[in-house]
């Protein structure tokens, strides 16, 4: 029989690779999401979906029911804007939220977890680039901060009841199905307003650089790592530095956009340069990014495109 994993937040953007991943893999896949930014036309019909939050008392009799052996946990609020304006709204779903599900992990036998945390939110500015995983935590916002306090429970739990468990530190990941009109996601943003003839807005000189990684290779690690690299912090990411002046350039080229982006002030919260050393889970995982930028934007604006016509035809 398949060995059966739930994915918390498998109905959004990355959440959703990581069934199909998944599933391309033979695992048996339940999804746990409240479909707040998520969609259900995200994962096949044939995927089960419980529409439930994390927080809900009804998450146990979920686990009960489906006895998973293995959890991917990505449900949680991603915006980093939304977490300065709301950060007691950020700690309950991130951190309140996180917590319930470690729980029911405990309850319930599951064997190992595997947590979605940020690479981009955890370091702060880096004083060292690339950035390992041995760089001081030093987040900018509570989102980021939350990131850090779930990391702190997982060895907590591995001691006290023996749930093994993987922190993924991915990048910033982009690809088919980020949401181009959230408040997260400048690939998305950009390539969607382009598509649409809209005015595009860089946020501060738009020199800030981020490494960007396909969300394939991210859902790849992800099954990677439901059976090696035990216990461990692992960054995720292409390893490359691109400033988001850069994306807007590459962008307009795929798109045919000719209108001049404007500038708008600096997002808080956010560092200015950062890109992570994936050595470690070169190592650990035995993994590598595969899919380079200019094809991963390509495919990004390719499916942004095919979604459009739908809506359209
Ligand atoms: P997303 O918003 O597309 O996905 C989050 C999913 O979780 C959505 O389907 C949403 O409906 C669901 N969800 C949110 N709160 C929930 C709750 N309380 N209960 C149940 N379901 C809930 O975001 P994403 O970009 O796919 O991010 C997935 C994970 O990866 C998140 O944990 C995010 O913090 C992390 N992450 C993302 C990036 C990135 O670049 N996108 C980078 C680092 C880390």
């Amino acid at each position: 029989m398949a060995e059966k994993v739930l994915v918390t937040g498998g109905a959004g953007f990355i959440g959703s690779h990581v069934v199909d991943a998944m599933l391309e893999e033979g695992y048996e896949v339940v999804v746990v999401d409240n479909l707040e930014s998520g969609g259900r036309d995200n994962v096949g019909p044939d995927v089960p979906v419980v529409e439930i939050d994390l927080r809900d008392p009804g998450l146990g009799q979920v686990f009960r029911e489906h006895q998973p052996r293995y959890v991917c946990h990505l449900a949680a609020q991603a915006s980093i804007t939304k977490s300065i304006r709301g950060p007691l709204v950020d700690a309950d779903a991130n951190i309140i939220g996180s917590l319930n599900v470690l729980e029911e992990c405990r309850k319930n036998g599951v064997e190992k977890i595997l947590f979605s945390s940020s690479g981009g939110a955890m370091y702060g500015e880096p004083v060292t680039l690339p950035c390992r995983e041995d760089h001081a935590v030093q987040p900018l916002s509570p989102y980021g901060a939350a990131k850090a306090a779930v990391e702190l429970y997982l060895p907590i739990y591995r001691s006290l009841y023996g749930l093994k468990y993987s922190a993924l530190r991915y990048a910033n990941v982009y690809g088919p199905r980020q949401n181009p009109s959230g408040e997260a996601g400048v690939v998305a943003i950009f390539a969607g307003r382009m598509l649409k003839g809209e005015q595009v807005f860089i946020n501060g000189s738009g020199e800030q650089e981020r490494d960007f990684v396909y969300v394939e290779d991210i859902a790849r690690a992800d099954v990677m790592a439901l059976t090696s690299g035990e216990d461990e912090a692992l960054n995720l990411g292409l390893g490359v530095g691109t400033s988001v002046n850069e994306i807007c350039d590459r962008l307009c080229g795929l798109t045919g956009y000719t209108l001049a982006p404007e500038h708008r002030p600096q997002a808080e919260g956010e560092v200015f340069k950062i890109v992570l050393s994936v050595e470690k889970a070169r190592k650990v995982l035995g993994w590598e990014p595969r899919v380079s930028l200019e094809e991963g934007l390509r495919r990004t604006v390719g499916s942004l495109r095919e979604s459009r016509q739908k809506v359209t035809s």
